[in-house]
């Protein structure tokens, strides 16, 4: 049993209604910030922010948006942990990390180009690939800020796809259980890419999205959009 709570894109803006449902909640042993948690900067913002979710009793891994700024990776770490280009077991699940974004009309601080984050999404999976026990099932989870082109989580509102080809790929090649991710605010949603993924964006966190991910065992899960303020 591990319950996961994200959430996404802060933009250093805090919400009392998260410290209240993780007291309300203290089933859910782990929060991700799925980035974008300061408005390019300050960076003291991090530290603050993380201390106060981590003094409701979870743990919280976080990675880095396209719009925080340079030494992000740092000031998680300061505090927690940052998960951007890397791998850890938690739980019943295993997290595969990577932030920043595919690239934008606005020249944002964290942005990537497409082909390298599907290069280093690829590997980060790949790896896993080539150690996975069968005998002993995880839910994979693909924690990114940027959706998976193509989907319900990378629409903005004028209908337009914008988010990574190299996610979504990847996402094709290894078929993770889940995809959580952030960065279109508007796109609060959960769907599917074909049979095997979830992908789920919990939108901004001052608009009170957030997913939680119920996972019974390696084998079986529950994914869902809540409200922070119910
Ligand atoms: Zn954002
Ligand atoms: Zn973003």
């Amino acid at each position: 049993m591990t319950k996961i709570l994200a959430v996404s894109d802060v933009h250093g803006e805090e919400n009392e209604n998260l410290y209240t449902y993780l007291k309300n909640n203290d089933d859910i042993e782990l929060v991700l910030i799925l980035g974008d948690i300061t408005d390019f900067g300050p960076l003291d913002f991090v530290g603050t922010f993380i201390d106060k979710v981590a003094d409701c009793g979870v743990d919280v891994i976080a990675i880095p948006g396209n719009c925080d700024p340079k030494g992000i990776c740092n000031a998680i770490n300061e505090v927690s942990f940052c998960l951007h280009n890397n791998i850890i077991a938690y739980g019943d699940a295993i997290l595969f990390g990577y932030g920043g974004s595919n690239e934008t009309p606005f020249n944002t601080p964290g942005e990537i180009q497409d082909n390298k984050i599907y290069g280093d999404v690829y590997e980060l999976l790949a790896n896993y690939d080539y150690v996975y026990n069968d005998k002993v099932p995880k839910v994979r989870i693909l924690v990114t800020h940027a959706p998976p082109y193509n989907t319900e989580a990378d629409k903005m509102e004028n209908g337009q796809h914008v988010g990574s080809q190299g996610i979504l790929k990847s996402i094709h090649e290894f078929e993770p259980e889940i995809n959580v991710c952030g960065h279109i605010h508007e796109a609060k949603s959960v769907s599917k890419i074909g049979k095997t993924t979830d992908v789920a964006n919990p939108g901004m966190l001052k608009d009170n999205g957030a997913v939680l991910i119920d996972i019974k065992d390696g084998s079986n899960y529950d994914i869902s959009l809540v409200s922070l303020d119910e």
